[in-house]
């Protein structure tokens, strides 16, 4: 890394540690041409993708709209606040590590269902009712059909 105050390219590092519960390292480097001392601070960039939605529209990730959506279709589900949260960090760290700049919106429906067919098969169901269009809702029905399967199983 570049010295700030003489541009030199060689800085070394004198000192390292981690920092904020180990999610940044703190690097104290020091300028081999003028000495002077500066700081850096490394982090994991956790950049999650944008949606694509139908007729190429484009929107930022909304984790607020993704958690009400799911709070929505698992309302007076006993299903704890934790959990959710649980479900929602498993679909942000899948859509990061697509490592796709955009995904389209119907990769984060996919991933709500799957989580709510872990869940909860009510809201599960309920959330797919809405999410489905009416284009699919044959293959809406071979779903129940399965689930209903493993019930019996
Ligand atoms: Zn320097």
């Amino acid at each position: 890394m570049h010295c700030p105050f003489c541009n030199t390219e060689e800085t070394k590092v004198i000192d390292s540690r981690l920092v904020n519960d180990g999610l940044q390292v703190r690097r104290r480097r020091q300028c081999i041409n003028c000495h002077e001392r500066f700081t850096t601070f490394e982090v994991a960039e956790f950049i999650m993708p944008g949606i694509i939605k139908s007729g190429q529209l484009r929107e930022p990730f909304n984790e607020d709209k993704l958690r009400r959506g799911m709070q929505k279709a698992l309302e007076k589900r006993p299903v704890s606040t934790d959990d959710i949260e649980i479900a929602i960090s498993h679909i942000k760290s899948k859509l990061r590590a697509t490592g796709e700049r955009e995904v389209p919106s119907k990769m984060v429906g996919n991933l709500v269902m799957e989580q709510l067919k872990k869940l909860d098969k009510v809201a599960y169901i309920r959330f797919a009712s809405v999410y489905f269009s009416f284009d699919d809702i044959t293959q809406f029905g071979r779903e129940i059909a399965k689930l209903q399967e493993k019930e019996h199983e």
